[in-house]
Order: C-alpha cells, then structure tokens, then sequence
C-alpha cells in the first residue's frame, strides 16, 4: 500500500509540475522529487554563535537547513544569516568579501558574492526564522558556512561535510 501511495504522490506531483515547469525558477528543476532527506535546524543568538558548528549530509542529497535567531538584539545590531559557501570558499574570506562588497543590517546578499554560495538564508531580526534548500554537493569534503553580518564571521561559522 504504501508503495501504491507514494506511486500516486509521484504521478500527481509529475503532472503538477509539468504544468507548473516553464514558471518554474531557474535552478529549482529538481523541486518535483523527493522532500529534503536531510533536516538541520542551527540557531544563532546574540553572543554570535550558532549553536550547530558542524553537520553531515549525504553527497547528492536533498538538504533543507532552518536558522533561527534566538537572539532579542535588534537587526541593525545583530543580524544574523547563514550561507553556506562553495568548496575552497573560506568563510573568513568571504566574510572580509561580503564586509567589502557592503553586506550589512539592510542589503540582502550582493550580487557579487553570489558565485561562491550554494544556498543563503535571509539575514534575520530576533525570532525570526528562515529556511534553505539545496542538493548537497556531489563531491564529498568540507563546505564552509558562515553569518556575513559585518563582524560575525570571526565567530559564527561552521562546517557542512559532505559524505
Ligand atoms: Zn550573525
């Protein structure tokens, strides 16, 4: 039965999809398969930390990771946001990049900084929350995450692992 189910959930989401694929955004092909396999839930407070500093995922796989900002410090002193960087991409260096290219309090993530992330949240206020999904890389090693408000990424960084 339940493999029944999960066959008509696929031809019903397949079909949906097939009309819904030209308005479809680019980068999203894959939206019509499984549900992320993978869920991670990292907060971030006001003493600028993320409470998950290091999580695994399996190559090729769906991802969804949730930031919360548990923290009460108003945004424009203590945002937070979590981007999870290309292989190779420091996230002290690309924090100094994203502090040169003016990411701050307001701006969502320069565009000039967009060809070294994989997936990027929303820079948050106290209790807010946001989620990303993405494939996780098919090359296994370590893929750095970090907050780009200004300062943060002395300490609020971390590493995904691909397996
Ligand atoms: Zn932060």
């Amino acid at each position: 039965m339940k493999l029944l189910s999960s066959l008509a959930l696929f031809v019903t989401l397949g079909l949906s999809c097939a009309v819904a694929k030209d308005k479809a955004p680019k980068g999203n092909e894959s939206a019509d398969k499984d549900k992320a396999s993978q869920e991670v839930v990292i907060s971030g407070n006001d003493t600028m930390q993320f409470d998950v500093k290091n999580f695994e995922v399996k190559a090729g796989s769906k991802v969804k990771v949730t930031l919360k900002n548990v923290g009460k410090i108003p945004k424009i002193a203590m945002g937070h946001n979590l981007v999870v960087l290309k292989k190779g991409i420091t996230a002290v260096a690309f924090g100094q990049k994203a502090l040169g290219a003016g990411a701050n309090a307001t701006n969502a993530l320069p565009e000039s900084l967009k060809g070294d992330v994989i997936a990027a949240t929303k820079l948050l206020g106290p209790a807010e929350s946001d989620s990303i999904e993405f494939t996780a890389p098919k090359e296994p090693g370590s893929y750095e995450y970090v907050c780009t408000f200004p300062g943060h990424f002395a300490l609020m960084r971390g590493t995904m692992t691909v397996k």
